[in-house]
């Protein structure tokens, strides 16, 4: 370094372009639990006033703040990666007998992780773009929680939601 370095606009240019590439989209998802029905599920849209369940209930919410941005990226890695053992599992089923069970189950996986991305971009109210780079790359710079047996990750959001539930009511420790 000089001191007496010109400003380059190229340099600026690129380090704008790199802050957009980088930029997060914060937003906000509510976890809902039905005490009387005990189901769990997930929504993009706060009602700040609470909101029933459909048997009439009361829910609990609780809302997280996420980078939504980071939650498709993960999400669409999934995406990928289901639609590569989709593959394999098609190649190994010419090759002998195997149950659609598989199938299946991969293509309920397939629909939840379609359903995740749309909320994410109603969300946001826009296309999200993926941060750019694999995810090897990636990894450690996303909030992942857990990668599973089928090699998809876990998003801190979507890591045992029910748990969210007990730690708040849980008033006696049992240690
Ligand atoms: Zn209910």
């Amino acid at each position: 370094m000089t001191g007496s370095e010109p400003i380059s606009l190229d340099a600026f240019r690129k380090r704008k372009q790199k802050e957009k590439a980088e930029k997060p989209y914060p937003g906000t998802l509510v976890w809902l639990q039905c005490p009387f029905c005990e189901s769990i599920e997930y929504t993009e849209i706060v009602a700040p006033h609470g909101r029933t369940h459909k048997c009439g209930t009361m829910v609990k919410e609780i809302e997280v703040e996420v980078d939504l941005r980071a939650e498709y990226t993960i999400t669409q890695f999934n995406l990928n990666q289901i639609d590569t053992l989709l593959g394999k599992n098609k190649e190994s089923r010419l090759r002998k007998l195997i149950s659609r069970s598989l199938d299946d189950a991969l293509l309920a996986l397939k629909t939840s992780e379609e359903t995740y991305i749309s909320r994410l971009h109603q969300a946001a109210g826009c296309q999200i773009p993926v941060y750019p780079g694999t995810i090897e790359e990636l990894k450690d710079r996303l909030p992942i929680r857990e990668k599973n047996k089928l090699g998809l990750y876990i998003s801190e959001f979507r890591f045992e939601p029910e748990k969210r539930f007990e730690k708040k009511d849980d008033v006696d420790h049992q240690d």
